[in-house]
């Protein structure tokens, strides 16, 4: 390293707006930043910051509470968390479910009566609950203890890393998702808060987040863990929310269409499908890897031409009622892969 170089002092000192300071002897890095930036440009969460700058500040919360304070920044998070969530869930649900769900899927014997309300009530009761320790994650990441960064400058390899860690934080969060829900699916944990999301055995948008709270706060953690361990932008991270958002519903809406190259990769509504209808296959998120990988792959049933749609079609065209039993021999298993599981 460059002697003068290495003989500089970086040192954090804070200032007030205006302030000059001039240390003899030693080359500083000032961080005026907090003190002397607009909300709007502070180092919180980008939500936060809008929120803050255009209506939190001017007509929500006395002039007494500045934006820094601890309390005031966890109500607010949990006033914007949860509606986000409320926000991303109904809405995304109901686009889903009015222009991609086939209704006609609500025709099969395994579809639940008033299971739509069923599914926005129990997710709508989960997520408040859901938002507590994930608020908590949040404070901490607007306190500043993750990695997250808003300024390009802070990227050592600029738009090349944040691609990189667009893709890494799919691979990192669909791996530890994968785990997670295997987990859940463990014979002490299962009964008790991963069931409730197996009701929906012919799920709709609306099943995309009908957890159990603990179910759905210990699949979201891998969200939330990965800017505490990997540098990650704001915005990217804004975005990643919402397409992960956008995704779960995706899973549950019934369209399984994947295009001809992904389908051995992507891991679709098609199977999703299969681990609602047969409860030990098809674990994972984005991708197929894990369940390749994990011996819990399934070839969705769909692309074998008899998935649930499928099944109701063929029972309209005869005049039948569905037996709900299609893939199921009469001792109620399913056959995967040669092996025999049984269809919960
Ligand atoms: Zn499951
Ligand atoms: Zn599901």
């Amino acid at each position: 390293m460059d002697p003068l170089v290495s003989s500089w002092v970086f040192t954090s000192i804070p200032v007030e707006c205006g302030e000059s300071i001039n240390p003899p002897g030693i080359l500083v890095r000032l961080d005026v930043k907090s003190q002397c930036t607009p909300a709007s440009d502070s180092n919180m969460d980008l939500v936060l910051n809008v929120a803050d700058h255009y209506v939190l500040t001017p007509y929500v919360y006395p002039s007494s509470w500045p934006e820094e304070g601890a309390l005031r920044q966890i109500i607010t998070l949990l006033v914007v968390t949860n509606l986000g969530a409320a926000v991303l869930y109904l809405g995304l649900g109901w686009l889903s479910y009015q222009f991609v769900f086939d209704h006609d899927l609500m025709k099969h014997p395994q579809f639940l009566k008033n299971q739509v309300q069923r599914e926005i009530k129990y997710a709508m009761t989960s997520l408040p609950i859901i938002s507590i320790p994930t608020v908590a994650l949040f404070f901490f990441e607007v306190r500043g203890y993750s990695k997250l960064y808003d300024n390009m400058e802070e990227s050592s390899m600029g738009w090349a890393f944040v691609l990189f860690s667009m893709i890494s934080f799919l691979l990192f969060t669909d791996g530890c998702i994968y785990w997670i829900h295997r987990f859940l699916h463990h014979k002490r944990i299962y009964k008790n808060f991963h069931k409730p999301h197996h009701v929906w055995k012919i799920p709709t948008p609306f099943a995309s987040h009908a957890f159990h709270p603990l179910d759905g706060f210990l699949q979201g953690l891998p969200y939330h863990v990965y800017p505490f361990l990997f540098p990650l932008h704001k915005v990217l991270y804004l975005a990643l929310y919402i397409f992960v958002n956008i995704w779960t519903v995706s899973i549950h809406d019934g369209d399984y269409r994947v295009p001809g190259l992904l389908q051995e990769v992507v891991n679709g509504a098609a199977h999703h499908t299969d681990h609602h209808l047969f409860f030990d296959v098809n674990y994972g998120q984005y991708f197929t890897l894990w369940d390749r990988i994990g011996g819990s792959y399934r070839n969705p049933s769909v692309l074998e031409g008899n998935g649930p749609l499928d099944c109701v079609r063929r029972l309209m065209a005869e005049g039948k009622i569905c037996s709900g039993k299609d893939n199921t021999d009469a001792n109620g298993y399913s056959n995967r892969s040669g092996t025999k599981s049984k269809v919960q």
